[in-house]
């Protein structure tokens, strides 16, 4: 019979989250796929346990995954664990748990820390409808594609981003919703310097340039105020005018900003040509 495949989630910060079926889970698996070894082995010392480890992350995965499936399918139980949160949640899984359920391998999450569902509760913004972004791609082009989809959410919205990318980040979306959003700046979550700060988009802005970035972030941002019944037709023009100023074409421009705004693209794209930008 085969065997299954546990995700198992760490601490974020406080060693003190470890619940008791986390540390069983660990204790009963045959073998523990880690991110990193080294982390998990301080981890295992920390519930003094001994097991067999492989490594699995994002550079090995294509490899790491059949092997890893194999040996549950001949009847292993298999604890996936990452450096710290949950698995597969901008970590290492997320194939392995397509690949387990693809062959139709029993797949166990135990809940636990994760630093997106901690830095939401606590941010103080609207809960009830979200959405996590993680990390921000690095490529200019899909970077400002994801942001420029964003511009017209409604749902809170949850980014992860590392310290020495704050800055640029805060900047991106103070241009992309504007400094009066609200928001949330988790740092160092469940640790020693745990810091939540709620203020708008242009005051971090402001309040990270004047101070190194350090820790870890979860950058919380409310949506946007749900529109008067008229769309925005104005800031959507703009928008035109913006993107065209960027070498996009006028149709092109009038498209996006339509899709973007929820205004008639036709309508937008008339406007622009009343505007005088005639240079289609
Ligand atoms: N899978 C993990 C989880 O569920 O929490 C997330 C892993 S991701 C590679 C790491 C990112 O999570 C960090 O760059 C940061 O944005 C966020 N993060 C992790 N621990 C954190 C903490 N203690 N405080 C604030 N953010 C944290």
């Amino acid at each position: 019979m085969a065997g299954k495949l546990y995700l198992v989630p760490t601490p974020i910060g406080n060693l003190g989250d470890i619940s008791r079926r986390t540390a069983e889970t660990l204790e009963g698996a045959d073998f523990i796929a880690a991110e990193d070894t080294r982390v998990t082995v301080k981890l295992l010392n920390h519930l003094e346990l001994r097991k067999p480890m492989v490594t699995y992350h994002r550079h090995n995965c294509g490899a790491a995954g059949p092997a890893i499936l194999r040996r549950i399918e001949a009847g292993e139980s298999c604890a996936l664990v990452t450096d710290a949160g949950t698995p597969a949640i901008s970590d290492p899984g997320e194939e392995l748990v397509a690949l387990c359920a693809a062959a139709g391998v029993e797949v166990e999450a135990i809940p636990g820390p994760c630093a997106l569902t901690v830095a939401l509760s606590v941010s103080g913004l609207p809960t009830a409808r979200f959405t996590f972004e993680g990390f921000l791609p690095l490529n200019k082009k899909n970077r400002r594609a994801q942001l420029d989809g964003l511009r017209t959410e409604e749902r809170t919205m949850i980014f992860y981003e590392a310290p020495h990318k704050l800055r640029s980040t805060l900047e991106d979306l103070s241009e992309t919703f504007g400094p009066d959003r609200p928001m949330a700046v988790c740092r160092e979550l469940t640790k020693l310097h745990e810091e939540v700060v709620r203020l708008t988009v242009g005051e971090a802005v402001e309040r990270y340039a004047a101070q190194e970035p350090r820790g870890e972030f979860v950058l919380v941002v409310g949506g946007r105020p749900p529109q008067a019944e008229e769309p925005d037709e104005d800031r959507a023009l703009e928008r035109v005018e913006q993107l065209r100023r960027e070498g996009m074409a006028l149709k092109a421009a009038a498209a996006q900003a339509a899709e973007e705004f929820g205004v008639k693209k036709r309508t937008l794209y008339n406007r622009a040509l009343e505007g005088g930008r005639q240079d289609e």
